[in-house]
């Protein structure tokens, strides 16, 4: 009795103890435990659960149930405060016509009767007819209120009268990295990229309430699918530092890698300040778009697109534009994140890089999307220590239609994940939400099995650049943070890490296609604390 008293004393103090789970924890040996003990936030121990008795008094038990336990999920490829502000305009995604739209809207200008009408999601290639919409109906419904639609890519929109009167848009006008399309001389409403920002920037900011309400929608719906940090890919530093002053405030609870776009300002902010790094935001890189996207044929190729004679999309900004942010952002010691899609933008995007980067080395700057790749370019991204941020529901969106763009030859290099992870040996996985869903699962099913909901096609699509479940995971947490700089602090369970750890009812490395479609998060936890549950 005594002795079990005193070794009962000789126990280290903790904070929650995790047991009969299997916890996939993805160290480095990607090693299995059935429980774990925290404590300040951090993982105190992993283990069996006898052992950890034996060590360990924590104030709080949880019974995981048997259930599956995995690091939080790292996105390492979104737009969170986009995608909080876009949960309050009008959501057209997966409408199946342009009179769906018009219906849809209808109503949202109902229940949201003042200022502009704001909707995004829309896709033509989901419509019987696949041609773009024009205005005509918008002014007829809408000859008052501006009205702007975003495409589902962000490349493109369509705004009526009154949002072009808005910004000064007229017929025939031009302007470089982008598209006011006219029509026998008349202003259809199409407005391809740069075009896009003009109107977009009339656009009135949102109220700190707003933001403040969309951001907290935002976590909400990111913390039920199990995500626990987001790289947020191009944000003015005015955004950063609300970001920041939420966080500090205890209101917003996820975890943000945070990328400022190119501008001037910003990167006077930064050079300025320096890196920020709290426990809940860091910052330390740019976000730089050469090109568009391929669904709009906005991104550049090297070759016509097949299903366009004699265009090959354009680089949004000259050579030199990118070149002497390189430099700058190399002298200054930061990262540099690139929206590269096309071939062409590829190739621009990595030879700029290689000439300051010089070889191999550790500063980690990355190509988003890497889309399509000229089968000459792989070995850049090796060579230089470049890492491809990729987002595999791109995959299985585009698969439909990316053969009429690209021919059979050159899609062999589209959405290559396989071939880009084995370049550096590791891969960050995103999803560019709200390009496609925030669903982790919905990567995971397009990373592994190449298909969609459905199940199409079967075998998957271009299986061979697929990859294992095993890859997938470590993609969407440790080599997520790797992308980041953050491996020694989050991406898997172990000792000293952060405690960000995520309860599921399905074993990923088992599950099939459906099962892993309908998995249920039946917890999220931050820091040890829990953020969602059932
Ligand atoms: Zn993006």
């Amino acid at each position: 009795m005594i002795i079990g008293l005193a070794s009962c004393n000789t126990k280290t103090a903790a904070d929650l103890f995790v047991y009969n789970a299997t916890i996939y924890t993805v160290d480095s040996a990607f090693s299995k435990a059935e429980a774990m003990v925290i404590k300040d936030g951090k993982v105190l121990a992993t283990g069996t659960r006898a052992d950890l008795e034996k060590s360990y008094d924590s104030k709080e038990q949880l019974d995981a149930k048997g259930q599956y336990i995995y690091p939080g999920f790292i996105d390492a490829h979104a737009h969170f405060y986009r995608y909080g502000l876009g949960l309050q305009t009008a959501d057209l995604v997966g409408t199946e016509s342009w009179e769906a739209i018009l219906q849809k809207l209808q109503s949202f200008a109902q229940t949201n009767p003042d200022g502009w009408l704001l909707g995004r999601g829309w896709d033509q290639n989901d419509w019987p007819e696949k041609t773009f919409p024009t205005k005509e109906k918008l002014d007829q419904l809408f000859p008052d209120r501006p009205v702007l639609l975003t495409r589902v890519d962000g490349h493109a929109a369509i705004a009526n009268q009154k949002a072009l009167d808005a910004a000064g848009i007229k017929a025939g006008m031009q302007l470089t990295g982008g598209d006011v399309v006219t029509e026998g001389g008349k202003l259809t409403g199409l407005l391809i990229d740069n075009a896009v920002d003009l109107v977009g920037a009339k656009v009135p900011p949102a109220t700190p309430t707003q933001i403040a309400k969309a951001l907290d929608l935002a976590q909400n719906n990111c913390f039920a699918m199990g995500l626990t940090t987001v790289d947020d890919c191009g944000l003015d530093y005015t955004e950063v530092q609300t970001i920041d002053s939420l966080q500090q405030k205890g209101e917003l609870k996820m975890r943000v890698y945070a990328m400022l776009s190119d501008a001037a300002r910003n990167y006077d902010f930064l050079f300025a300040k320096g890196p920020i790094k709290t426990d809940f935001l860091n910052v330390r890189s740019f976000k730089v778009y050469a090109d568009g996207a391929l669904g709009s044929r906005g991104a550049c190729l090297l070759q016509p697109y097949t299903d366009k004679p004699n265009w090959t999309g354009f680089l949004l900004s000259p050579q030199n534009h990118f070149d002497s942010v390189a430099r700058i952002i190399y002298n200054k010691g930061f990262q540099m994140c690139t929206h590269a899609i096309g071939d062409s933008g590829n190739r621009v995007v990595l030879d700029i890089y290689a000439r300051y980067l010089k070889g191999k080395n550790d500063l980690r700057w990355r190509i988003e999307h890497a889309q399509v790749v000229s089968p000459q370019d792989f070995a850049t991204f090796g060579a230089y220590g470049i890492v491809p941020s990729v987002q595999p529901t791109h995959a299985t969106s585009d698969m439909y239609w990316a053969q009429e763009r690209l021919g059979k030859e050159r899609e062999k290099g589209a959405y290559a994940f396989k071939q880009l992870m084995q370049q550096n040996g590791w891969i960050p996985l995103g999803t560019d939400f709200p390009v496609e869903d925030i669903s982790p699962f919905k990567t995971f099913i397009a990373s592994v099995f190449r298909q969609d909901a459905k199940g199409w096609p079967s075998g998957g699509y271009q299986p061979k650049n697929g990859l294992s479940r095993e890859e997938t995971l470590k993609g969407m947490t440790i080599w997520a943070a790797k992308s980041n700089f953050e491996e020694r602090e989050k991406g898997s369970l172990e000792k000293g890490k952060l405690a960000d750890f995520i309860i599921l009812d399905k074993d990923l490395m088992q599950a099939s296609l459906q099962q892993v479609l309908s998995t249920k998060v039946h917890g999220t936890f931050i820091g040890g604390k829990k953020v969602f549950g059932r």
